[in-house]
């Protein structure tokens, strides 16, 4: 039975899909990127979470379908467009192919649709046609704007008043005749070089929170399973969204259970393009490796925040080390065979711990302590069948097996390495130390050889 923490209720409560007749079908939704600039690790934080979930569902048989948006339209694209003087479709076509490559390179590849805003307008005006008939929205000077005030559960998902509502933080919809400080724009009239699409109202653009419904309501209809994103989308995006469809279709709740995921953080506060303390994706890839990102991330559970720092990032390194040192001490062909005997532990205790810390709302830290307990009780337990465990749970963790790259030695130091095997012929072992002394300086080790050296990036 797992166990999932919803937002909407602020409890932990039992999966049970929506839909319970037609079996373990989950039709999830998560919040995507906007893609004005390069994704960063604390992106990366949450869509990691939200891979393994997914993975380690259908390792449960759950039939999951994940569908993701790509905000390819805002104020932030329009903006970032005109400063640097490209056309607002280049700029996002470029950032959205250098976000699916980041994903790609750190294996998550568990989403099923990615759906793009600009393609789904036709629903969105269709949405905000049905919220002016409702009288859920009015039209003004700049747009078609939804009246918080209209809807009497505003404010169920993060426990603030229509009042409240004017403390919102992020992207709000200024405009001076709106009937309330949170309310909202749906449809947004265009500048003149701005981009615009014809609509009842007159040309013009879809705010941030209508793309969201408008792709889940064409996706999945009125009611899903899961939504899922980072918890500063909890107020006002989500919470709009409630909103929204709600007050469309009449039924509730839009989504059954909310899942939000913890931040990066450096020095405690989160890490985002806006403050300009973020690593990208790609930076940190290729200082370290997508490896160690995955195993950085998801040893944490994806409710907590993550505070980035170098010794995290090291400590992180050492225990992939010990992994893979476990690995290989597991392949070995001297490592025990013993078979649960009695006074042996079975490795079923372990999987059991495991599969408890994982269905507690998917309490990735607990489980992989479980790793780690393995490695301490490696000289009485069966090593087949702790592989064989391994291999399972990497389907949804990805960072136990991972194919080793070899790394590209640069030209300067094959020179070096040359240099230093002819002094070494001629037995010259002062230059042949000397010259060893500056490839440790460029941070390479040559690990002599019958063959000859092998030459090693010191960690
Ligand atoms: P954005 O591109 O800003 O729309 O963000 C896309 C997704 O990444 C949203 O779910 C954000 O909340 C999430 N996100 C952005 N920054 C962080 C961070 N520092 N830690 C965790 N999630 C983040």
């Amino acid at each position: 039975m797992i166990k999932i923490y919803n937002t909407l209720s602020r409890k932990k409560e039992t999966l049970k899909p929506l839909d319970n007749a037609r079996g373990k079908k989950l039709k999830l939704f998560v919040c995507g990127p906007t893609v004005y600039d390069s994704a960063h690790i604390g992106h990366a934080r949450t869509y990691l979470a939200f891979d393994m979930i997914v993975k380690y569902l259908k390792e449960k048989d759950y039939d999951v379908f994940y569908l993701q948006n790509i905000t390819d339209l805002d104020d932030k694209i329009i903006n970032r467009a005109r400063e640097s003087k490209i056309f607002w479709k280049d700029l996002t076509k470029k950032f959205e192919k250098a976000y699916l490559q980041d994903m790609k390179a750190l294996k998550i590849n568990s989403v099923s649709k990615y759906a793009r805003a600009t393609d789904y307008i036709k629903e969105i005006i269709g949405q905000t046609k049905k919220l002016l008939k409702k009288e859920f929205a009015y039209q003004i000077e700049d747009g078609v704007y939804y009246n918080i005030s209209k809807f009497k559960d505003y404010g169920k998902l993060s426990h603030r008043t229509v009042l409240q509502a004017e403390d919102a933080v992020s992207r709000i919809d200024e405009a001076k005749d709106k009937r309330n400080k949170g309310d909202f724009a749906l449809w947004k009239f265009s500048k003149s070089d701005e981009p615009s699409w014809s609509s009842p109202w007159g040309q013009g653009r879809p705010g941030w929170h209508i793309e969201d419904t408008a792709i889940t309501e064409k996706f999945f209809g009125a009611q899903y399973d899961i939504h899922g994103g980072a918890r500063d989308l909890i107020f006002p995006h989500h919470e709009a969204e409630i909103s929204q469809m709600e007050a469309i279709s009449g039924k509730k709740p839009l989504a059954k259970y909310w899942l939000h995921t913890g931040f990066l953080t450096v020095n405690n506060q989160k890490m985002s393009k806006s403050l300009g303390n973020f690593i990208t994706i790609n930076d940190f890839i290729n200082k370290h490796s997508a490896r160690v990102l995955r195993f950085l991330v998801l040893k944490n559970h994806y409710r907590s925040p993550i505070d980035y720092s170098e010794n995290a990032v090291l400590q992180a390194k050492r225990e992939l080390e010990r992994i893979d040192e476990f690995v290989g001490y597991l392949g070995c062909p001297t490592s025990p065979k013993i078979k649960g005997d009695v006074g042996h532990p079975d490795i079923k205790q372990f999987q059991k711990r495991f599969e408890a810390a994982m269905e507690d709302d998917f309490n990735a830290p607990k489980a992989v302590a479980v790793i780690f307990e393995l490695m301490r009780q490696r000289d009485v337990l069966n090593a087949k069948d702790v592989l064989e465990f391994l291999k399972q749970i990497d389907k949804f963790f990805n960072f136990i097996f991972w194919p080793k790259v070899k790394e590209k030695i640069p030209q300067e130091i094959i020179n070096l390495a040359e240099k230093r095997e002819n002094y070494r012929k001629e037995k010259n072992w002062q230059k042949a130390d000397e010259i060893r002394k500056e490839m440790t300086k460029l941070g390479w080790l040559a690990e002599d050889a019958k063959e000859g050296p092998n030459l090693k990036k010191i960690k």
